[in-house]
């Protein structure tokens, strides 16, 4: 899209009508990019687990017949690849259905019941030992969409599990108007260039670690989405070698 000059001089509603326009026109051609850098990126994380499982089913034709060995890591490495592509896909299409305030549906959670449910779940997943604490007394109860927010909490649960060892600090704390959950971990913590990027769709500072857990780059883009959609914010405090800590901040 081409952005507009006009020559006529003195006159400030036109010259506010070009600003205007040539603002959208910046935000249209950013969206655009956007877009393309998707596709592409996507196309491209599509592309390794499809190479695999063509080498795969190749290997199967020539000589799966005689050789019944090769059909059992044949299969198995076919049937992780399709795991993967199906779980990238179904991350892809969330991302694209979480736009716009109309995809979210509030109503009233309570978090501090909610947060303990996903730490339950996560450490007995990992059987890992994961501390729950609250400020209050009382259990907190906030507005938002129970499924989208249960899943932005779950995903920066997993990673910390995921990328670290040893035991997970969750706080949930609140104000008048907010509520913040803190997840502490121990692990290896991010360089200041690696946590401008993290919440970057696709973006893994170790592609082979992150591969290997199962992930695909797209967690914290589709959690940063979603505290966004709720007039809320993620921040990350880490340093390398000692540890993470990301909060989550949502109005209540
Ligand atoms: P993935 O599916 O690869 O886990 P995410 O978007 O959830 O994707 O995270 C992006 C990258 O950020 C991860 O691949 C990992 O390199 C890094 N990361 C996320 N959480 C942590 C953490 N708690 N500690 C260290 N690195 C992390």
């Amino acid at each position: 899209w081409e952005k507009l000059t006009l020559h006529q001089k003195n006159n400030d509603e036109i010259s506010q009508m070009q600003q205007a326009y040539n603002a959208m026109i910046e935000r249209i051609n950013e969206n655009i990019e956007n877009q393309d850098r998707f596709v592409s990126d996507a196309s491209h994380e599509l592309r390794t687990p499809l190479s695999v499982i063509t080498s795969y089913t190749e290997l199967l034709q020539r000589r799966g017949k005689d050789k019944p060995e090769i059909f059992d890591e044949a299969t198995g490495a076919i049937l992780s690849e399709a795991e993967r592509m199906k779980h990238l896909t179904e991350q892809m299409l969330l991302l694209a259905k979480n736009q716009g305030q109309e995809s979210i549906y509030m109503t009233p959670i309570n978090i501090s019941e909610m947060t303990r449910e996903v730490v339950r779940s996560l450490s007995t997943a990992y059987q890992r030992e994961m501390k729950f604490s609250q400020h209050t007394t009382n259990d907190i109860t906030i507005s938002a969409d129970r499924p989208k927010i249960q899943q932005a909490v779950y995903i920066v649960m997993d990673n910390a599990c995921k990328y670290s060892d040893e035991e997970v600090l969750v706080l949930l704390k609140e104000t008048d108007d907010h509520i913040y959950l803190s997840i502490t971990d121990q692990g290896e913590g991010l360089a200041e260039e690696e946590q401008k990027q993290i919440f970057e769709r696709f973006y893994r500072v170790d592609k082979a670690r992150s591969r290997q857990a199962g992930g695909t780059g797209l967690g914290l883009a589709i959690c940063h989405q979603i505290v966004q959609l709720h007039g809320g914010n993620i921040r990350l405090d880490s340093q390398p070698g000692n540890g993470s800590t990301f909060t989550i901040e949502l109005p209540k």
